[in-house]
């Protein structure tokens, strides 16, 4: 089949009043940012549907890019040809011929945004299914349920044919809801808060504590290659990456064990704050999940969060495991994060960290620390790079060390 256009059906776009304009306007400019790829085509982000006119261009590339793209419900590929019903019939019956099976039924089904068009649609859905009858042996027509449906579209630039409809990814355009940071680790969970976060319409930036030299380069190139499969989604990522080693060490001699785990995630919360802040994003995100590991009892969120007034947004909150892992290993984020390079605070974490902290003491120990100058030394070290989807972070890593060899 050489297809001529992909017609996408938005989303939940299509409920949203007055923004409904920029909504469009979003989708448009991530499908084309997508479909870069493919220069010749062009795409026309209407009212109520969008068009990519492929120009010759791959349908099935075309295609694969489109399904990460969030805010679109659903598309079709489709045939355009004449006015003219022998070139319907033609397409008609190729299209039909494309995909049948012994035993398998089909219904015609006909619109028309021209209706002066010479022939109404009970008319043309009797003329087009009566070829079809014609020239594929065995077919019947059904009209409940049938195996086959053959759209026909009059409009009066030509008339469009279109019989497959694959499932978008849903969502809203990503940068419709503005800036958000998320803290990726190299766990599973965080990508999944990730990817959430993105398909609610979250320009999402990615922050990654490591602790150089009791993290490795590979946990690093971890991350990365992490938020480069969630770049998928949006084209690009900014990743930004905080030295947290000092501060690690210093928490380590100077609080209590009970409470080291608490103190650090202040100290991490602190760093997000004043990095969202700087970087005009609206909320933090995270992967935590209600009760899944000591820091994840709203006990310890009543002591991290009241370092911060951002909203801390959990998309993966009161999820399972099993069904965060279903989401990673949808999105292949899965099989990355199961590699098994520590990150730096699985090595800090103390055996028995406090379920239950208590604010106050919290509060008291984080006192013994110099919050302002570990701080600023972090955030003076902070290195920002943009990530794009199919970058290759691991295998770059590996011949590095195959160099050192
Ligand atoms: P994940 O699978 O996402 O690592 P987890 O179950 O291992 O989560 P924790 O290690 O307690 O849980 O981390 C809770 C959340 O804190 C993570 O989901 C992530 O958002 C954030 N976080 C943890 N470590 C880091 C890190 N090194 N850099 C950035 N964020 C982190
Ligand atoms: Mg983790």
């Amino acid at each position: 089949m050489q297809y001529t256009e992909i017609m996408v059906r938005y989303g939940e776009l299509s409920t949203k009043g007055k923004n409904r304009r920029s909504f469009i306007d979003s989708l448009g400019h991530n499908v084309r940012k997508a479909l870069h790829a493919f220069p010749a085509l062009k795409v026309h982000a209407n009212r109520d549907r969008l068009h990519i006119v492929l120009n010759g261009e791959d349908a099935q590339g075309v295609m694969e890019r489109l399904r990460l793209v969030f805010g679109i419900q659903n598309f079709s590929p489709s045939i355009q040809v004449e006015r003219d019903m022998d070139a319907v019939y033609q397409a008609a019956v190729e299209m039909v011929q494309a995909q049948y099976q012994p035993g398998m039924t089909f219904k015609v089904n006909t619109r028309r945004s021209d209706h002066h068009f010479e022939y109404d649609t009970n008319e043309i859905n009797d003329m087009v299914g009566g070829q079809i009858l014609d020239h594929v042996e065995g077919i019947k027509v059904q009209m409940k349920q049938p195996d086959i449906v053959i759209r026909v579209e009059v409009r009066l630039n030509g008339i469009f044919l279109s019989s497959e409809t694959i499932q978008g990814a849903g969502g809203l355009p990503v940068g419709t809801a503005g800036k958000g940071m998320l803290m990726l680790s190299g766990g599973i969970d965080s990508p999944v808060a990730g990817y959430l976060g993105m398909k609610r319409g979250v320009d999402m930036e990615m922050v990654h504590f490591f602790s150089p030299p009791y993290t490795s380069e590979q946990a690093l190139a971890k991350a990365k290659q992490l938020a480069s499969t969630l770049a998928s989604y949006s084209g690009s990522v900014q990743f930004i990456q905080v030295p947290f080693t000092e501060i690690q060490e210093e928490i380590k001699e100077k609080v209590p064990e009970g409470y080291l785990m608490t103190v650090q995630r202040r100290l991490m919360m602190r760093l997000m704050d004043a990095i969202t802040r700087k970087r005009h994003g609206k909320a933090i995100f995270n992967g935590e999940s209600l009760g899944q590991v000591a820091s994840q009892t709203m006990d310890s969120m009543i002591a991290i969060n009241d370092v911060t007034t951002l909203p801390v947004l959990r998309p993966v909150i009161s999820m399972d495991k099993t069904e965060i892992i279903k989401v990673a290993e949808d999105i292949d984020t899965y099989d990355l994060s199961i590699m098994p390079f520590e990150d730096c605070c699985t090595i800090f974490a103390p055996p028995a960290p406090k379920t239950h902290p208590k604010l106050d003491r919290s509060r008291a120990y984080e006192e013994r620390i110099d919050v302002e100058g570990l701080m600023q030394r972090a955030l003076d070290g902070i290195q920002i790079t943009e990530i794009k989807p199919g970058e290759d972070y691991l295998n770059a890593q590996a011949d590095v060390f195959a160099e050192l060899l």
